[in-house]
């Protein structure tokens, strides 16, 4: 009757994706954060409201979407998406 929680609470604890995830400043699944980790191929692998959710491209990819490529969509470029995630919000 507790496998389908144990497998959703599977993520370390964490309630749910950071405002850096939600950005697409952060890996989605891991939590790597792109803007100390120049250089990470990411890809989109879900969208929440306008802006791409992005993962690792790999393993995160695949267990956020199924591909190791995430979606079929290129992702903004690191500036346009640290540039939005400072404009946004309070
Ligand atoms: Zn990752």
């Amino acid at each position: 009757m507790y496998s389908q929680e144990s497998i959703s609470g599977r993520r370390r604890g964490r309630s749910g994706p950071t405002p850096e995830m939600l950005s697409g400043l952060a890996c989605l699944i891991c939590g790597t954060d792109y803007r100390d980790a120049s250089g990470q191929e990411v890809a989109v692998v879900s969208h929440r409201d306008d802006k791409q959710l992005l993962a690792c491209h790999g393993t995160c990819a695949r267990m956020a979407s199924g591909s190791v490529g995430g979606l079929d969509e290129t992702p903004l470029p690191l500036a346009e998406r640290v540039r939005r995630h400072g404009a946004g919000g309070s």
